[in-house]
């Protein structure tokens, strides 16, 4: 019996049949994880402490709702005692005394923390090429980029060695791989997760997710993830519904937005074909199109490239050789070692965002571009609250295509940056916003997005798992096998 490209509503029944042990469970991850290694998919793996979790629920049955099922944890959260390095050389040697919110609130629900996921530096890239680790895989073709930042945790769902992973998204980390390696997840309403233990990209941006094969596993671990937490100020104290209870819901009336300011010209012909079948289907599922207008939605990724930069250049400031993580040997005084420490340390990319963020936020130049993108930013959410007045859901394509070969858009940061065009504007307003596989093009996955109201996930899980009801994509592997 095997776990591979299992979900974990199908390991859960595994487990409780007796059908496989959960050591068994964990030794075939790790040997999934050996036999799949070149696609470097794992910067830290938790072997030791995994295999005896396991063992103790074999002796102790428990009755948590993730009991045993195993999950791969992006690098960009603190894990007590087992290193963190969020992608990035100045971390390499970094061991967090205490763990994230989410991964203390995933292991109190019985997941188990497999190892920890590569992932682009600092969460800053769509492809996987800015990790210090070296670039990950995309299962779907050797060389392929599996999207990015959380690519190592898409790349793993993908392959199906875990059933599920977290996520981060600042700015299209979860839904822009998901897209790119056929998998489903979600990013929650901002502050819907707690932020605390996450490596700090972009704080007003920054959203923990789940990541797995369907949107039926992503509301098991959304369940859980979620928590009124005192220790981020941000973290919104609202009701948490139960996200499996809503899967269910009939869609007959419910209405979708259609964004009429899209430039589906600019697409690839085939992008547009897959999700006008996708809009198809979910009329025939009884839901009803409705036009809406984002009239600044084109301008949410240059808003994006002015905000996280700014917000990153000043998170950034905490790794200077003295608090944590690396330092440079042998500095003349402390300015030098600020200087080396940092130069060594950080990628290009990382560097270039230092940049332009110390830019946009120095006096001169603050009103004209920081200030500015504030103002956009809430022009871009405006648009959304009077679209949300009249719709259930937001729907359009994840990404622009499917994945590309590594190294073709390296040499042109725009280009890269484009990649989350479609995903930016739900993070700049807030919203929560999900991708789900939705078609393929030339043996590639791609995904459909879908937007959410204000603290609305039931929403978008409700669409998304009556789609996967009617649908195969999310069980396509890319050894062509569909369940
Ligand atoms: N690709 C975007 C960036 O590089 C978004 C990254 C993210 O969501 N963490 O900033």
């Amino acid at each position: 019996m095997t776990i591979r490209y299992k979900t974990i509503k199908e390991i859960k029944n595994m487990i409780s049949h007796k059908e496989i042990s959960n050591k068994e469970l964990v030794q075939e991850v790790y040997k999934l994880i050996n036999e799949n290694s070149h696609l470097n998919a794992f910067i830290t793996l938790n072997e030791d402490s995994s295999l005896k979790k396991a063992e103790n629920f074999d002796n102790n049955p428990s009755d948590s709702s993730l009991a045993g099922i195993p999950i791969a944890q992006k690098d960009l959260f603190c894990t007590k005692n087992l290193r963190t390095t969020c992608g990035s050389k100045i971390l390499d040697n970094f061991i967090p005394p205490y763990s994230a919110t989410v991964i203390d609130n995933l292991e109190k629900a019985g997941c188990i923390s497999i190892g920890k996921t590569n992932m682009d530096e600092f969460a800053m890239g769509s492809s996987n090429e800015t990790s210090y680790f070296g670039n990950v895989h995309n299962p779907w073709g050797e060389n392929l980029v599996p999207g990015g930042s959380s690519g190592g945790s898409a790349s793993a769902i993908a392959a199906g060695i875990v059933p599920a992973a977290s996520g981060t998204d600042t700015g299209g980390s979860i839904r822009q791989p998901a897209s790119l390696c056929g998998i489903t997840g979600l990013k929650p309403t901002y502050g819907r997760v707690s932020r605390w233990g996450m490596i700090a990209f972009a704080s007003s941006l920054d959203q923990a997710g789940p990541m797995a094969r369907t949107a039926e596993d992503c509301a098991l671990l959304l369940n859980e993830m979620c928590s009124h937490d005192i220790k981020d100020t941000t973290s919104l104290d609202e009701n948490i519904p139960n996200f499996e209870d809503d899967l269910n819901q009939s869609l007959k009336g419910k209405k979708i937005g259609v964004v009429k300011d899209l430039d589906l010209a600019s697409l690839d012909n085939n992008v547009v074909e897959v999700y006008e079948n996708s809009l198809k289907e979910f009329v025939s599922l009884g839901a009803e199109l409705v036009d809406i207008s984002l009239p600044n939605l084109s301008l949410s990724v240059p808003t994006y490239y002015v905000v996280a930069p700014a917000e990153c250049s000043s998170n950034l400031s905490r790794f200077d050789g003295v608090k944590f993580g690396r330092r440079s040997q042998n500095p003349k005084d402390l300015e030098e070692l600020y200087i080396q420490t940092r130069s060594e340390g950080f990628g290009d990319e990382v560097k270039r965002r230092i940049l332009i963020g110390s830019y946009v936020l120095s006096a001169g130049y603050y009103d004209a571009y920081y200030k500015k993108a504030q103002q956009v930013r809430r022009l871009i959410k405006k648009d959304f609250d009077e679209a949300f007045s009249d719709v259930d859901v937001i729907m359009t394509p994840t990404t622009r295509g499917a994945a590309f070969e590594m190294g073709s858009k390296g040499s042109d940061p725009i280009q890269m940056y484009l990649e989350d065009l479609f995903t930016i504007s739900a993070n700049l307003a807030g919203l929560p916003a999900m991708s789900l596989p939705n078609g393929n093009i030339d043996n590639k996955p791609i995904g459909l997005q879908i937007i959410g109201n204000f603290l609305d996930e039931s929403s978008i899980l409700n669409f998304a798992h009556m789609y996967q009801t009617k649908t195969n994509w999310h069980m396509l592997t890319p050894e062509g096998v569909t369940k």
